[in-house]
C-alpha cells in the first residue's frame, strides 16, 4: 500500500530519474519515471544511491485544518438552508417556483435564471437559501454519505390530499436528521382543502401546531395562486433565528457539493454550498477525488462573483474532473498540496477498488468449482 512515484523518488535523492531507471533495469525491472515502486523495490533503488527509505504515512490532517475550532467572537449570523419534502404531487416544484418568480426583481424578471441547483431569496428580515432539489431522495443521499447541508425542511402537504406515504417518511428522515419541520399546507385554493385535516394528522405524527399548544410552525399557502408565500418565508425566519444559525466566514471554505456535471465548453463545474469560511476567486482546493482551483465563481443568477461565504451557492468552475452531488469542499492553502492530497486520495480509491476485484475473481472461482 505504500509507494513512491520515480520520478518522486529521484528528486529526493538528488538524481536523475534516468539513473533511477538504469537501476532498476539492472533489477530486471522496466520502469517509466511515473511509474509507482513498492517499498521493497524503492529499498533496493535507494540502497543503490546510499539512501535507506522510510515508511511515512501520509495524513491529510496536517493539511487541512480540523474542523469546529472556531471561537464565539468570530461567529456570524448566516442564512438558513431549507430544503423541500412531501408526497408526489403536493407542490414542492411549484412552491419552488413560486417563490422564486414572486422573489424575482423588477430588472431581472425576464432575465436568464441560472439553473444551479440551490438559490437565494432576499426578505425583508434576511435571506433564505433553498436547495433546489426537491425529495428525500436527495436529502438522504447526501445524509448517507455524511453531508448535513440543510437548516430546516418545509414540508409541503396538499390541503385536499392530508398527509401520505412520503409525507410521513419526509417526517422520519427529518426527524434522523435532527432538522426542525416548518410545514407548509398547500393547495388551500382548492376545493376540498381541509387544513385542520392536515394539522390533526401531523399532530398524529407529533408535530403538533402552535396555536394547539404545540412548537411546529404551519403556513398554509397556494403555491398556484402565489398566496401564503411572505408569511412561509417569515416563518422560516422565525424558524431559523430559534435555530441562531451561524459560521465563522473568516478562514478557508467549506462546503459540499450540491450539483455537478461537465459542461462542454467550461470542463467540470459544480455548485458548491459554502457551509463555513469564504471562498475566493483563485482559490486552491480539495473536493471528492478531485483538486482545483476556483477559475471563476457564479450566483444563481449567472452574475459572476469574487468571493461566497457561509450558506452562498456558487457555481464553481476550475475543477480537475467531476465531483459527486454530496462530496465535502474544502479550500486549502495552495495548489501543490490540494494536488497531493487529491493523489492519495485517489491511490486509496484504486486500492479500494483494485480489492474489490481481486475478491470478485476469487469468489467467481470459488463459486465455479
Ligand atoms: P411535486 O411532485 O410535489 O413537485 O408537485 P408539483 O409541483 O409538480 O405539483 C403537482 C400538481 O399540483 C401540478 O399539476 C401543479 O400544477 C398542482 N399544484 C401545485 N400547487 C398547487 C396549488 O397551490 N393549487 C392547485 N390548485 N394546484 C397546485
Ligand atoms: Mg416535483
Amino acid at each position: 500500500d505504500e509507494a513512491i512515484r520515480v520520478s518522486d523518488m529521484a528528486h529526493q535523492m538528488g538524481v536523475k530519474a534516468q539513473s533511477v531507471i538504469k537501476v532498476l533495469l539492472g533489477l530486471g525491472v522496466m520502469a517509466t519515471i511515473n511509474q509507482s515502486l513498492d517499498f521493497d523495490t524503492a529499498g533496493l533503488v535507494a540502497s543503490e544511491f546510499g539512501y535507506e527509505v522510510e515508511k511515512v504515512g501520509f495524513s491529510e490532517d496536517a493539511y487541512i485544518a480540523p474542523r469546529e475550532e472556531d471561537s464565539p467572537e468570530t461567529m456570524k449570523s448566516r442564512p438558513p438552508v431549507v430544503t423541500i419534502m412531501g408526497h408526489v404531487d403536493h407542490g414542492k416544484t411549484s412552491l419552488l417556483d413560486a417563490i422564486r418568480e414572486s422573489n424575482i426583481t423588477g430588472g431581472e424578471a425576464g432575465g436568464i435564471t441560472q439553473h444551479i441547483g440551490a438559490y437565494h431569496v432576499p426578505t425583508p428580515r434576511g435571506e433564505v437559501v433553498f436547495l433546489d432539489t426537491p425529495g428525500h431522495e436527495a436529502f438522504t443521499a447526501m445524509r448517507a454519505r455524511g453531508a448535513q447541508v440543510t437548516d430546516i425542511v418545509v414540508l409541503v402537504v396538499a390541503a385536499d390530499d392530508g398527509v401520505m406515504d412520503q409525507t410521513r417518511e419526509a417526517v422520519n428522515h427529518s426527524r434522523a436528521a435532527g432538522v426542525p419541520i416548518v410545514v407548509a399546507v398547500n393547495k388551500m385554493d382548492k376545493e376540498g382543502a381541509d387544513p385542520d385535516r392536515v394539522k390533526r394528522e401531523l399532530a398524529d405524527l407529533g408535530l403538533l401546531p402552535e396555536d394547539w399548544g404545540g412548537e411546529t410552525i404551519y403556513g398554509h399557502v397556494s403555491a398556484k395562486e402565489h398566496t401564503g408565500l411572505d408569511e412561509l418565508l417569515e416563518m422560516i425566519i422565525l424558524q431559523a433565528e430559534v435555530l441562531e444559525l451561524k459560521a465563522n466566514p473568516d478562514k478557508p471554505a467549506r462546503g459540499h457539493i450540491v450539483e455537478a456535471r461537465l459542461d462542454k465548453g467550461r470542463g467540470a463545474v459544480a455548485t458548491v454550498l459554502i457551509q463555513e469560511g469564504t471562498l475566493r476567486q483563485g482559490d486552491p482546493f480539495v473536493c471528492g477525488l478531485f483538486s482545483g482551483r476556483v477559475r471563476a465563481m457564479f450566483n444563481d443568477k449567472g452574475e459572476k462573483v469574487d468571493a461566497a461565504g457561509p450558506s452562498i451557492p456558487v457555481e464553481v468552475q476550475g475543477f480537475e474532473g467531476v465531483p459527486e452531488a454530496g462530496d465535502e469542499f474544502v479550500g486549502v492553502e495552495d495548489d501543490k498540496v490540494a494536488r497531493r492530497i487529491a493523489e492519495a486520495r485517489q491511490l486509496k480509491q484504486r486500492e479500494k477498488e483494485l480489492a474489490k476485484e481481486s475478491k470478485i475473481t476469487l469468489e467467481t472461482f470459488l463459486a465455479k468449482k
